[in-house]
């Protein structure tokens, strides 16, 4: 690597991920008045005239976001575009297009590449996106998928990480630590299946939690519900790397703090099973536990009787000033700070 002798070399996990971002970005001011939203949210946004248009990226590599000893490649192309589309999604608005690039090594042929990208078609049948192009090339070892994905969504209506305000309350969609339980029976019978290739792999009971591992869908669905009760989150975020990770997202964009319940984290009966099973814990699964592609909002207490009855949703607490820190109260009333022990590829 070229560097100066004499020059510090700090390595890259001191900072994590997310404070490598800020350290990468921090000298960049935005000089496009039709930039209106940079780094720093689930996507950024810029001004198209009578629409904002949404653009968001992200990359899957071979060895850190996925094993190809247990992920079909179909569904790897199908998760690819999905987890795009959920950053869309996170911005409240609808994903447009995407473009694809891959990097192949010399072990892959014609026929895994199709599967890559009948995962793709399906994916882009599924959330109404078109495939507009792309890059291929090669890579020594290994596969890398980047995706990068075009929304659009009313100017009045996009939402960002930034807007949740005191009392608010926090809600999420669906259900959260399956698709960790996911990888772990996965990962689990990997390793069963190296000691003995004879094994077959014990997966019964487990449908609901591999599906939700490897093949995501983005919730294109809550962002219509929303709109059809009439509601406007005023901040929201997808949950990709935790329900933890996501909370300090949401506090540290808005300046708040706040309370959520243990008792009220929406958690499978097939994630509890499995959990108990692994001896590991439900609520730490769903806290910790990444890649639920769940949507985490805030609302205006005022619209809580619009979404009550509706079973996409779970209150899980509210907003709070920002001295009061972010604390999950536990089932015995004791009360935690909440830390993003989440999902991180650079640890
Ligand atoms: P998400 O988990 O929603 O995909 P990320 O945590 O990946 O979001 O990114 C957070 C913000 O940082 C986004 O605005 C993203 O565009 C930006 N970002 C991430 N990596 C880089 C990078 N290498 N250079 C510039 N911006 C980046
Ligand atoms: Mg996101």
């Amino acid at each position: 690597m070229l560097q100066n002798k004499d020059t510090k070399q700090t390595p890259v996990s001191e900072l994590g991920e997310f404070g490598l971002i800020k350290h990468l970005t921090k000298e960049f001011s935005t000089k496009n008045d039709s930039t209106i939203f940079g780094v720093g949210d689930d996507a950024a946004v810029i001004d198209a005239g009578k629409m904002y248009h949404l653009l968001s990226t992200d990359m899957l590599i071979e060895g850190v976001h996925f094993d190809l000893s247990y992920v079909p490649l179909k569904h790897l192309g199908y998760k690819a575009v999905s987890v795009n589309v959920s950053d869309i999604c996170a911005m409240n608005g609808v994903a447009k297009q995407i473009v694809v690039s891959i990097a192949v090594s010399n072990r892959f042929n014609i026929e895994s590449l199709n599967e890559i990208y009948r995962g793709i078609s399906l994916a882009c049948a599924k959330f109404g996106v078109d495939l507009v192009g792309g890059d291929t090339t090669s890579s020594v070892s290994g596969l890398a998928i980047n995706i990068s994905v075009l929304g659009e969504v009313k100017k009045d209506k996009v939402v960002y990480r930034k807007g949740a305000k005191e009392k608010d309350l926090l809600v999420v969609s669906g259900d959260l630590g399956s698709a960790y339980l996911g990888l772990q029976v996965l990962s689990r019978e990997k390793k069963v299946f190296q000691a003995n290739p004879n094994m077959q792999p014990d997966l019964q009971g487990k449908d609901y939690i591999l599906e939700r591992q490897l093949k995501p869908e983005a919730r294109v669905d809550i962002i219509k519900i929303l709109e059809k009760l009439d509601v406007l989150p005023t901040s929201m975020i997808d949950i990709s790397d935790g329900l933890s990770s996501e909370l300090l997202h949401i506090c540290d964009s808005s300046n708040v703090g706040c309370n959520i319940y243990e008792d009220k984290i929406p958690i499978d009966y097939a994630a509890i099973s499995t959990a108990d099973e692994l001896n590991l814990s439900p609520i730490t699964c769903a806290l910790n536990g990444g890649e639920d592609y769940e949507l985490l909002f805030t609302i205006d207490q005022s619209d809580y009787d619009k979404i009550k009855s509706d079973i996409d949703f779970t209150v899980i607490g509210h907003i709070t000033d920002k001295p009061s820190g972010s604390n999950i109260i536990l089932n015995d009333s004791s009360s935690l700070p909440i830390t993003a022990q989440g999902w991180n590829s650079l640890s």
